[in-house]
């Protein structure tokens, strides 16, 4: 294991944010993660454990304790059945590899979450999804330890209590646990119809597309998803500026029904006429639209904090401080407060 003394942490953040850990350590197995664990608690030092960093913010004064990042990739088929697969993974497992690989495989479930950064272990946190798939529907178990007792511990799907955005290790074992495998259950021969608008409107285009064989459906989804991804800079690629962010900075709101009553008749009042989604019985607002009618705009910059250009959600390190960042952020905070009376829920993990 390699172990760096006050050193800097911006470079292993896709935001490029964050001051000095006053240790640093590359941690490619379970022993290592388990050393970090013996000698922060030995020394009294937090730990804080980080993989992919494409959804931590550290703070400019830096980390006075031991950042341990996860790296090392690791995939292999435990269980081969008619229908499914059950694949391993190493924590540290680069996502968008392991989306390759399992396209590559033919397998199906998890292709309309390519190019998104990060680590396979990181993916159960907060149940990440995109273009109409989510973690949770591939989720065999998870394998973890306990950092206070150093007990191995398996959560099942169910354990994991996946809904938008979250899981119990963002909430009730954030901190406690190190999740250092994920089981996926992979599809061997179903394919989704692909109903995200974006995506379907790319598989209409392409007349060719029901004629292609699974193997080359999900080969395209993969491209398909891509080339939406990179048109909002949600590809993370150190060339792009619009990209040196953690994705999507805010949730967006979920309200009850008497909540999105309210919201409304407050938005017919100023002449709006705003999206939502109906789940189950909530409503989904757009956190884009909100930021866009509480006077804020894509481009707009403030002490090298920004929103990106091409995606309102998504806040950028245009050469700030984490503290400009966070001012951006409690600004737009603010505004949306004072005009929709909703708070907005921060979603990438802000260190203290
Ligand atoms: C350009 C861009 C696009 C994005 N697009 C999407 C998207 O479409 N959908 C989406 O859901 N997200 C998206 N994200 C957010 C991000 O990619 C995901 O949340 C990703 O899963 C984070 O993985 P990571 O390995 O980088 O986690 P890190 O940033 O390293 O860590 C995130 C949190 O998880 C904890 N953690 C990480 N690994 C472990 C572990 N093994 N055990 C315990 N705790 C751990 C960390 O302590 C931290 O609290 C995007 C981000 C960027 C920069």
């Amino acid at each position: 294991m390699e172990v760096f003394e006050n050193h800097l942490i911006a470079p292993y953040t896709t935001i490029n944010l964050g001051g000095e850990a006053r240790f640093f350590c590359n941690c490619n197995s379970e022993e290592d993660l388990r050393n970090c664990v013996k000698f922060s608690k030995e020394n009294n030092y937090r730990l804080k454990i980080i993989a992919g960093g494409s959804n931590v913010i550290f703070p400019d004064e830096g980390f006075r304790g031991v950042v341990a990042k996860i790296e090392g990739e690791d995939i292999k088929i435990i269980k081969e059945a008619k229908e499914f697969v059950l694949v391993e993974t190493w924590a540290g497992t680069d996502w968008d590899n392991f989306v390759k690989w399992s396209i590559e495989n033919s397998f199906s479930g998890i292709e309309c979450m390519s190019g998104i950064p990060g680590s396979c272990g990181a993916t159960v946190i907060q149940n990440v999804g995109a273009y109409g798939q989510e973690i949770s529907n591939v989720i065999n178990e998870v394998i973890t330890f306990d950092i206070e007792s150093g007990k191995n511990r398996i959560f099942k799907n169910e354990d994991c209590k996946f809904g938008y955005r979250t899981s119990v290790f963002k909430n009730v074992y954030k901190g406690k646990v190190i999740i250092t495998k994920v089981v996926f259950r992979l599809s061997r021969n179903t394919i989704d119809d692909y109903s995200y608008p974006d995506l379907k409107n790319e598989i209409t285009k392409y007349k060719e597309y029901s004629n292609f064989s699974r193997i080359e459906k999900l080969k395209f989804i993969r491209n398909a998803v891509y080339k939406i991804r990179k048109s909002k800079s949600m590809i993370y690629d150190k060339n792009d500026p619009y990209s040196i962010s953690c994705g999507s900075f805010f949730l967006n709101p979920i309200l009850n029904r008497e909540e999105f009553e309210k919201f409304y008749s407050l938005a017919k009042e100023k002449k709006l006429d705003p999206p939502y989604f109906k789940v189950n019985t909530n409503y989904k607002i757009p956190a884009a639209y909100l930021i866009e009618k509480s006077g804020f705009y894509k481009g707009y910059i403030k002490n090298g904090a920004g929103i990106s250009k091409k995606h309102s959600l998504a806040l950028v390190n245009f050469g700030c401080s984490t503290e400009s960042l966070l001012n951006l952020a409690n600004d737009i905070k603010d505004k949306v407060k004072n005009e929709f009376g909703i708070s907005l829920e921060i979603e990438p993990d802000i260190i203290k």
